[in-house]
């Protein structure tokens, strides 16, 4: 859980420390507000994804499953700032698939969280493997990062891609392919 008096303490150290007047009116409510933000913004830490991944319906067929545009907001470890954009999950099933909201969701879980890219890449394939245990996973994470183009090292718009396979997508590159020119 977020302890939120803590938090509270950091930003008005952290306001202080910038140069700023804790006091002054557009600030005062200020250490109180990022408090109430964060709770919610890394509400993921107390999350399981298996909970979401665990309410199955039996597959029609193993067809690959694609969800493409998985909107996430998540925050950087290494600078504290947002980086932002895209998931995209395939999957083969095994007998059995999720609702398409529940990937979703399991992105949220793990984007509300200190994160790094590859990191968060890895932890929503290895959520789907073990609890969904379909016959592979694919995820793609699109991604572009304020402390990068905020500080100007990298031009606005730039972004950041991270890839995962498991199971059969690990070993086959014509599913590899399929999944890439369907989220073109
Ligand atoms: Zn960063």
């Amino acid at each position: 859980m977020v302890n939120k008096e803590k938090i509270e303490k950091a930003v008005r150290l952290l306001l202080e420390g910038i140069g700023e007047d804790c006091n002054r009116e557009g600030l005062k409510e200020t250490p109180n507000r990022v408090a109430r933000m964060y709770e919610e913004i890394f509400e993921g830490m107390d999350q399981d994804a298996g909970e979401h991944l665990s309410r199955t319906f039996t597959a029609e067929n193993n067809e690959m499953v694609l969800e493409k545009d998985i909107l996430f907001y998540s925050t950087c470890e290494h600078h504290l700032m947002p980086f932002y954009g895209k998931v995209h999950i395939a999957y083969i099933p095994d007998g059995k698939v999720v609702g398409i909201s529940k990937l979703a969701r399991t992105v949220e879980v793990f984007a509300r969280r200190l994160q790094i890219q590859e990191k968060m890449t890895a932890q929503i394939a290895d959520a789907i493997m073990e609890s969904l245990k379909p016959k592979g996973v694919m995820v793609m994470v699109q991604a572009e990062h304020m402390c990068m183009t905020m500080r100007g090292v990298k031009k606005p718009g730039s972004s950041t891609v991270t890839m995962v396979a498991r199971g059969e997508f690990e070993e086959s590159e014509r599913l590899q392919n399929t999944f890439l020119n369907l989220v073109k």
